[in-house]
């Protein structure tokens, strides 16, 4: 890794543990940040988020990211809606435009019942891969926007995983639903800037061995078997890092049966989302079967 492309990361990592969050710029790069964008606690990211999502005059699209999360979904609960809803679709399709400039090279694939994207982020300039995100975006609000994240060269695609990914699909957790900081129907520009910001936490976590930033991991076994001592605790009021919080109750009261039964649930991306990445020019053509929720 280039020292420049270090430097970077290092800051950016820095400044998502005191809550700085980078900026990030056309083509999906990331910079850490000097405008102290602080987080606050669940319930006021929306409205801090929809302040800080606006198009600066002075800077080329420039857009806070927000904060991630592993358990849930990136979608609305709900029922009873009908399976087709024209105003998303059409919403989404619109989106396009403002995605490729945002996303040069974005691949839109519309279809009857979703749209799929196919788009590459730099992340860091002078990285020597990029990181590629499938997503599906379902014109129902009851369905969940699902995306998968890949590290790619000339001739490699590698899943961006198991941390931070939704069981069994292996889909992209990039913030916490409860949040709302992006809802069906909101800017899809956004939606890919939180998957460029948690692909740079994974190149992160790479690189360094410590998930950098806030995170949310409910799960008792989960957070035992994957959070370091110094990483975030991942539970809902988390009062320092993890051995400052949790891990001790969480020895305490988590059996062998429940390690095994975590360690048990593989992650992985459905076979018609891999094909996609290697062939970006031929979409899934269904809904596919491994489409289960957690
Ligand atoms: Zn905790």
């Amino acid at each position: 890794m280039r020292k420049s492309v270090e430097d970077d990361l290092k800051a950016i990592g820095a400044g998502l543990d005191v809550d700085v969050l980078p900026t990030v710029f056309n083509r999906g790069v990331i910079r850490p940040d000097t405008s102290l964008v602080i987080l606050k606690p669940s319930g006021q990211e929306k409205a801090d988020a929809r302040q800080q999502s606006t198009r600066s005059a002075t800077r080329p699209w420039e857009r806070p990211a927000r904060g991630q999360g592993t358990s849930g979904q990136s979608g609305a609960p709900g029922s009873g809606a009908p399976f087709v809803q024209p105003g998303l679709r059409s919403l989404y399709a619109e989106c396009v435009g403002e995605c490729r400039d945002a996303y040069p090279g974005l691949l839109a694939y519309p279809q009857e019942r979703q749209m799929w994207l196919y788009v590459e982020s730099d992340l860091i300039g002078g990285l020597s891969r990029r990181a590629a995100f499938v997503v599906q975006l379902p014109y129902n609000i009851s369905r969940p926007v699902r995306a998968w994240g890949f590290w790619t060269t000339a001739v490699s695609k590698a899943w961006i995983g198991p941390r931070h990914t939704n069981f069994p699909d292996g889909s992209i957790c990039a913030f916490e639903p409860r949040d709302e900081t992006w809802c069906p129907g909101d800017s899809v520009t956004l939606l890919l800037d939180l998957y460029s910001l948690w692909a740079v936490r994974h190149l992160y976590f790479e690189k360094y061995g410590k998930w950098p930033g806030r995170q949310s991991v409910p799960l008792p076994a989960e957070r035992l078997l994957e959070l370091g001592d110094d990483e975030y605790c991942g539970c809902d009021i988390p009062l320092g890092t993890y051995a400052e919080c949790c891990k001790s109750s969480d020895q305490a009261n988590t059996s062998g049966s429940d390690l095994l039964h975590f360690m048990m649930k593989m992650r992985a991306p459905p076979e018609e989302v891999t094909r996609f990445v290697w062939n970006p020019t031929a979409p899934p053509r269904r809904r596919g079967k491994t489409t289960c929720q957690t």
